[in-house]
């Protein structure tokens, strides 16, 4: 026996992501609350704006979107973006990474910044609808590893994510 499997959605095009991400800065609350944290805090933070694009062939083939703080946008990667809530989620998480770079935090290393940012990014944004808590716990501890990973490598982030889950995991500025 061989259990269906629902084909996977294609992936967004430019403009499919570009409609969407319209109709999302112009309706969703979550998305509304950030960009209003990110304008009180610095006016030029996203000076560039927040734009779709294909990140496959690019350096940042591996993502589903990213906050660039050098030239002051958001860029979602449409080519692996296949729904609404995959750009609504990817959009809060990266918004949340826009917000953090403005605040200033006293950590003990850069590896522990990282991790609290990304502990952040993924339960307010990715994770955030995921019930049981436990459930929702394993998704933000797991994306965020896998994110820290990049910079500080397994070992360390897997101690640092630890050591860092759960003030971070509780401090939902500029949310409550
Ligand atoms: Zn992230």
């Amino acid at each position: 026996m061989r259990l269906y499997e629902a084909p996977p959605l294609p992936p967004y095009s430019e403009e499919k992501c570009t409609n969407e991400l319209d109709r999302i800065l112009k309706t969703s609350p979550k998305v509304a609350v950030l960009l209003k944290g990110i304008q009180t805090l610095n006016k030029n933070a996203l000076s560039r704006g927040i734009t779709c694009r294909p990140c496959m062939g690019t350096n940042q083939e591996s993502r589903m979107g990213y906050y660039d703080s050098r030239y002051k946008r958001v860029v979602l990667c449409c080519d692996h973006i296949r729904s609404r809530d995959d750009l609504e989620d990817t959009l809060v998480h990266e918004l949340t990474h826009a917000f953090d770079s403005l605040r200033k935090g006293k950590f003990k290393s850069v590896c522990h910044l990282v991790a609290c940012g990304e502990i952040r990014a993924s339960a307010l944004g990715q994770c955030a609808d995921i019930t049981p808590e436990k459930k929702k716990n394993q998704c933000i501890w797991n994306d965020a590893v896998r994110s820290t990973e990049i910079h500080c490598g397994l070992e360390r982030a897997e101690k640092t994510v630890k050591e860092v889950f759960q003030n971070c995991v509780h401090d939902e500025t500029p949310f409550q």
